[in-house]
């Protein structure tokens, strides 16, 4: 096959365009692969489909390979499946509805557990015909808060969704480790770096479950690992819990006046000065500190919320989203706060001198939530509920009790991990994959039974796999390029060789057109810049390493000594090859 630039549907850009954060975003738009349509949705140009195209075939060979069936629903979907799991709620603003012509209620799909579920519910009904493993390669809508670096966060992306159908528990074992494996499959042969890490199953509900992170710092998730072998999304990293202390010879608590503190440090700078403690000075990780958060539930009601943990630690927003999923989190305005005439802004404290102000049996009635290192018998420097007011000696399970633990500091390089394998180290990385066990939540709330051995109706339980395909595209490009351009791994570049005819003299061009022939003969795929005039020699150079194909050919001034000259994209290494040979030294670089 022969792609003509003079024909191709592309217009390489020398400037960044404006909004691309990411460099696969800004060389994706100016190689000419991807235009923006709308915030986070994109056209697929001519050359940009090729590389999709690729990504997908590899992900539909393995998943063809570990023996599941490819079937494809419909992106418009009726509401009724979804309303039986709650998703049509719990999906929130995410989801996006539409309705008909007589008023019935749709959906773009934003995953498909519902569809799968009910299909196989329509056709089997026997332990025989499981396990079974479906999946499909399709278009999913979600209307992302922050769509963001082209095609990583996009509002329509295109997703590789696979489900594992099992009578038991063992059985949905395997076919995990099945996906598992197919994963590690397609993401090497994908060509970029990559963690499988633990995660929290969120929206989805279920036991087991695993992320594959290809590792980038333009990542919006953070994940840790230990010398011992832990590896987690921070979202489902666990606090170790700390003992209990006992309290028996604590002092009372008592408040004192901690004027002009109006940050932990100042606070911490006072306690010192004014209250110095004899064993050690007091630090931030001595104070109690009071989070106030609003929460909204997918149905819109909003319920107030407040956290408390170590001075020294800050809320991780997405730990703390992760939690409460599918509630929304949002800060808590002087408006909320002035709802409750309890809660002294600055000085917000659990509990002191007979007055209880957090918690559900509270004079606020705000849900109380603390950090897990927040044990019974620990010693607290916090707010009086009084202005310019702190207490110190607040000991937890004497003076206050929490309505119960929550995940939501944040993790710190250093930290333990929490199966004790050793200190935690931080990285970033982007989700590429994510496998599950949802169990038998969906099965349960769409009625998916089958008769066992025995002729007893049992509940099927399920396995949820997915794979970014179109998000891959720019991973793969974050992994592969340089200074210059684009430079793609060979399973996945949009053609074979890059052919340049780079002179004026026309039986320069009828020579490189005879190699493109040659070249397209043998079964490869060529990019040929035949364009004439204008288009300098140079300006197809710079085009051909923005483009990125491995292989470049320049038919040249050596013609004129019977050679071409052949070039590595990657390394650059150039090599001038006699003509006679050059269709077998691109086909050696082909296949090597
Ligand atoms: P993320 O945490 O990145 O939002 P997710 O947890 O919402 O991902 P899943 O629901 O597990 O993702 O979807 C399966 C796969 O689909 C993800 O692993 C990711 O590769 C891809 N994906 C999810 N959302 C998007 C998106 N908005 N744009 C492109 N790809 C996406
Ligand atoms: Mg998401």
């Amino acid at each position: 096959m022969i792609l003509r630039m003079s024909q191709l549907f592309v217009r390489t850009l020398r400037d960044d365009p404006a909004d691309a954060e990411v460099p696969s975003h800004r060389l994706l738009v100016r190689a000419g692969y991807i235009r923006r349509t709308a915030p986070g949705m994109y056209t697929w140009l001519p050359l940009g489909l090729r590389v999709f195209r690729k990504v997908e075939a590899i992900v539909r060979e393995e998943m063809d390979a570990m023996g599941a069936q490819e079937l494809q629903f419909p992106a418009l979907l009726p509401r009724e499946p979804y309303e039986a799991t709650n998703r049509w709620t719990e999906y929130g603003d995410s989801l996006f509805r539409l309705k008909d012509r007589k008023g019935g209620d749709y959906l773009l799909g934003p995953t498909h557990e519902e569809m799968f579920t009910l299909v196989v519910k329509d056709l089997y009904s026997s332990y025989k015909d499981l396990p079974v493993w479906l999946y499909q390669i399709q278009t999913k809508y979600r209307d992302e808060a922050r769509p963001r670096a082209g095609l990583m966060r996009g509002r329509e992306f295109v997703m590789k969704d696979s489900y594992s159908f099992d009578v038991t528990d063992e059985g949905l074992a395997a076919s995990y480790e099945a996906h598992r494996a197919a994963y590690v499959r397609i993401f090497d042969r994908l060509n970029f770096d990559y963690a499988i890490v633990k995660a929290t199953s969120g929206a989805m509900g279920g036991s087991r479950s695993e992320e594959f992170l290809a590792r980038l710092d333009v990542g919006e998730d953070t994940y840790v690992r230990s010398p011992g072998g832990y590896a987690a999304n921070v979202e489902a990293v666990t606090t170790p819990v700390p003992d209990a202390l006992p309290y028996d010879d604590a002092p009372a608590a008592h408040a004192e006046d901690t004027p002009a503190t109006p940050t932990i440090a100042t606070l911490v700078d006072h306690l010192n000065e004014a209250f110095p403690r004899e064993d050690r000075p007091w630090t931030a990780a001595d104070t109690l500190k009071n989070v106030l958060v609003m929460l909204r539930h997918p149905d819109g009601t909003r319920e107030p919320l407040a956290i408390g943990l170590p001075g020294d630690r800050e809320v991780d927003q997405k730990r703390l989203e992760g939690q409460l999923e599918p509630t929304e989190v949002e800060p808590m305005t002087d408006d909320d706060i002035a709802a409750f005439p309890a809660l002294v802004k600055g000085y917000i404290g659990p509990a002191y001198g007979g007055r209880t102000v957090l918690g559900e049996e509270s004079e606020s009635g705000i849900r109380y939530v603390v950090d897990p290192r927040v044990v019974e018998g620990t010693r607290w420097v916090t707010g009086a509920n009084a202005p310019g007011q702190h207490v110190i000696d607040l000991v937890c399970g004497r003076d206050f009790t929490p309505d119960g633990t929550i995940e939501a500091a944040e993790v710190r390089a250093g930290d333990p991990a929490p199966d004790g394998s050793g200190p935690l180290e931080l990285a970033r990385g982007i989700e590429m994959g994510h496998v599950f066990q949802l169990g038998r939540k969906y099965a349960e709330a769409l009625g998916l039974q089958v008769l066992d051995e025995n002729g007893k109706l049992v509940t099927v339980t399920m396995g949820s796999y997915g794979v970014g395909v179109s998000r891959a595209v720019p991973v793969i490009a974050e992994y592969n390029h340089d200074e210059l351009g684009l430079v793609w791994p060979r399973e996945i570049s949009p053609a074979d060789v890059h052919l340049v005819a780079a002179g004026k003299d026309p039986s320069l061009f009828d020579e490189a057109q005879r190699i493109a022939d040659e070249l397209s003969a043998s079964g490869l795929d060529v990019i040929y810049d035949d364009r004439r005039g204008k288009v300098s020699p140079g300006v197809k150079f710079k085009d051909a390493e923005l483009i990125g194909v491995p292989t470049i050919v320049v038919v040249g001034k050596g013609l004129a000594d019977g050679v071409v000259e052949v070039k590595d994209r990657r390394s650059g290494e150039r090599e001038d090859v006699a003509v006679a040979d050059v269709v077998a030294r691109v086909l050696d670089a082909v296949r090597s």
